[in-house]
C-alpha cells in the first residue's frame, strides 16, 4: 500500500504484478494500480492491480467454472494429493527467491520469511498425504437399507488473507481446500500480494488446472467487499481484524454461505513461581517479537506470580534492551511493521499507556543505519500494567509485551481469561497437575505447556474462542471445515 511517506524511487524497471485469473496475468480492467512499498525504507518498488467489481467477478467466474465443469473436483483424491506434493517440492526449489521477495514486500527479516516457507512446504506435504485418507461412515439401518457418508467439496472457496504471514496463510487456506476438491479464489491484503501471486502460478506448474486457483488483488473495501458479497461463492475463509470479520460474516449471511473467522488474540503466558525462567525467556520473547509482534498468536501478555515478578522483570528487561529492529536484509532480531498506519497505531498505543502511568521497564534499539522512512518499533516491555489499562486488553499487533502480576492459580486463570479474545495461551510450571488444571480452564483454542508453538503447527487444529473467531483450520480438522457430509442410502430390499 502506498504509505504517507513513500516516494517513487528512481526505478527504471518498476514491475507490475497483475491478477492471476484462469492461469493468465490480468491487469485491472480499468488499468488502475496500487503502489507496493518496502516497509524497511518506505520506497515504492512495484505495483499491483487495484481490482474493481468486474475484476473480482471475472476471478469468481473462473473459479466457478473450474468447479462446475473443470477437472479438479473430479480428480481422484490420490491424484490431488500428488499435485499438492509437487507443489511442496516447487516451494522448496524456489524458496530463496520467494523468501527474498516476501522480505522486501512485507519487511520481515529474511530468516523469518525463510522459515515461513518451510512451514508453507509442510502445509502442502501434510495435505498431500491426507487428501486420500478422509473416509466416511457406514450407518446401521434396518435390513435392506445401507447408508454411508461421503465428504464432498464445498465448491468455490474465497480466501481473504491478512498481510502478516501471506505465505503461511496461503498454505493454511489453499492446501486443505484444494485437497478436498474445492476451487479457490484469493484476495490477499493489499500490502502482501507478491508471493501469493507467484505461489498461485507455481501451483499451476505443479499440475493444478488453470482456473482452480485465482488471485485478485486490491483494496479491502473494494475488492474484498466485492468478493465476500459475490453470489457465486460457497464459503469464505477470513483472517484479519474483528471489525472486518463482522462485515465479511454479514456479507456471507446474505448469501447463506459458511465462514471461518480468525480474528487475532491477546494471548497470555502464565509463569508460575516454580517455572524454569531461563528456558521460558527466549521462547516468550520470540513469541512477541517474531514478525515484529504482527502475529495473531503473539504472546503479548506476561502473567507472572507476584512472588517472582521482580526477578522476571529484571531478566526480561535485560534481554529486551539487547534486541534490535532493523531492515529486512540485515541480521536483526525483528524487521519493521507493515505500513505507516500500523506504525502510527502501535507507537500511539505505547505512548498512551506510558502517559497513563504504565511503567516502561525496557526497550530495545533500532539498528544503526536504518532508514528514517522505515516503520520500525523498538521491542517494548511494560509493567506492571494495571488490569483495566487498554494495553492489557487490546491487540497491539506490534512488539509490545505487557507484564501483569497474579497472586495464585485461580487468579492467574481468571486474569488469562479476562479479555475478549481466546486464541492461544502458555502455562509455565514444573507442576504437572497445576499445568493440566490450568490448561483445562483456559478459554483458548490452543494451550502450550512449557513451550509455545510446534514448528508451524500445521498438524494442529487451530482457531479461536470468543472474539478470536470461529471454525477450525490446520490439522485434519481443516479438511472437515472445507468439505460437507453427503449421506447416501441404498435400498436393496428388491
Ligand atoms: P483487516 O482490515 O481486517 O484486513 C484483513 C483482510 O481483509 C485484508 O485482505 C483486507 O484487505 C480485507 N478487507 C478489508 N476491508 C474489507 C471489507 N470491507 N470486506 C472484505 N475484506 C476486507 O486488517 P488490517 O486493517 O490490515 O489490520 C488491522 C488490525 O487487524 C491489526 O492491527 C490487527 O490487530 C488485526 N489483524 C489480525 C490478523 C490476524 O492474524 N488475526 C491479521 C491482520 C490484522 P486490505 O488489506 O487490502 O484492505
Ligand atoms: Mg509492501
Amino acid at each position: 500500500m502506498s504509505g504517507g511517506s513513500a516516494t517513487k524511487a528512481e526505478q527504471p524497471t518498476m514491475e507490475h504484478h497483475a491478477n492471476l485469473i484462469a492461469g493468465k496475468r490480468c491487469p485491472a480492467l480499468d488499468g488502475r494500480t496500487i503502489d507496493v512499498v518496502c516497509p524497511s525504507d518506505g520506497q515504492i518498488f512495484a505495483t499491483i492491480a487495484r481490482s474493481g467489481i468486474e475484476d473480482v467477478d471475472a476471478a469468481v467466474r473462473a473459479t466457478r467454472l473450474a468447479f462446475d465443469i473443470g477437472p479438479w473436483p473430479r480428480t481422484s483424491a490420490t491424484d490431488r494429493g500428488r499435485v499438492l506434493a509437487r507443489m511442496s517440492d516447487l516451494i522448496l526449489r524456489y524458496r530463496e527467491d520467494l523468501a527474498r521477495l516476501e522480505a522486501k514486500d512485507v519487511g520481515k527479516i529474511y530468516a523469518s520469511t525463510n522459515s515461513d516457507l518451510t512451514v508453507l512446504a509442510r502445509y502442502f506435504e501434510f495435505y498431500a498425504g491426507a487428501a486420500d485418507k478422509i473416509g466416511g461412515d457406514v450407518i446401521p439401518l434396518p435390513t435392506g437399507l445401507t447408508a454411508f457418508t461421503l465428504r464432498e467439496p464445498l465448491g468455490v472457496v474465497a480466501g481473504i488473507l491478512p498481510w502478516n504471514s501471506p505465505t503461511q496463510m496461503f498454505g493454511r487456506v489453499v492446501s486443505p481446500a484444494l485437497a478436498m476438491g474445492n476451487t479457490v479464489v484469493l484476495k490477499p491484503a493489499e500490502d502482501a500480494c507478491l508471493t501469493v501471486l507467484r505461489l498461485a502460478e507455481l501451483a499451476i506448474e505443479a499440475g493444478l488446472p488453470e482456473g482452480a486457483l485465482n488471485v485478485v488483488t486490491g483494496y479491502g473495501h473494494e475488492a474484498g467487499a466485492a468478493l465476500s458479497a459475490h453470489p457465486a461463492i460457497d464459503f469464505i475463509s477470513f483472517t484479519g481484524s474483528p471489525e472486518v470479520g463482522a462485515l465479511v460474516q454479514q456479507a456471507a449471511a446474505k448469501n447463506h454461505v459458511g465462514v471461518t473467522l480468525e480474528l487475532g488474540g491477546k494471548s497470555p503466558h502464565i509463569v508460575f513461581d516454580d517455572a524454569d525462567f531461563a528456558a521460558a525467556l527466549p521462547v516468550i520473547t520470540n513469541s512477541i517479537i517474531v514478525n515484529s509482534g504482527q502475529t495473531c498468536v503473539a504472546g503479548s501478555r506476561l502473567l507472572v506470580h507476584a512472588n517472582v515478578i521482580d526477578e522476571v522483570s529484571q531478566l526480561f528487561g535485560a534481554h529486551f534492551r539487547k534486541l534490535s529492529a532493523g531492515p529486512h536484509d540485515i541480521d536483526c532480531d525483528l524487521g519493521p511493521l507493515i505500513n505507516a498506519k500500523q506504525h502510527r497505531r502501535v507507537l500511539s498505543m505505547v505512548d498512551q499507556a506510558v502517559n497513563e502511568g504504565v511503567p516502561l521497564i525496557a526497550q530495545g534499539k533500532i539498528a544503526n543505519g536504518s532508514s528514517e522512512q522505515g516503520y520500525f518499533v523498538r521491542p517494548t516491555l511494560l509493567g506492571p500494567v494495571p488490569r483495566e489499562n487498554a494495553i492489557a486488553k487490546k491487540e497491539v499487533f506490534g512488539p509490545v509485551l505487557s507484564l501483569l502480576p497474579f497472586v495464585n492459580e485461580a487468579d492467574a486463570i481468571a486474569l488469562a481469561n479476562d479479555t475478549s479474545y481466546g486464541l492461544a495461551a502458555a502455562v509455565w510450571t514444573k507442576d504437572v497437575g497445576r499445568a493440566m488444571r490450568t490448561a483445562r480452564q483456559l478459554r483458548s483454542g490452543q494451550v502450550y505447556i512449557n513451550g509455545y508453538g510446534a514448528g508451524g503447527g500445521v498438524e494442529l487444529p487451530f482457531g479461536g474462542f470468543k472474539k478470536s473467531g470461529h471454525g477450525r483450520e490446520k490439522g485434519l480438522e481443516a479438511l472437515y471445515e472445507f468439505s460437507a457430509t453427503k449421506t447416501v442410502v441404498l435400498n436393496h430390499t428388491q
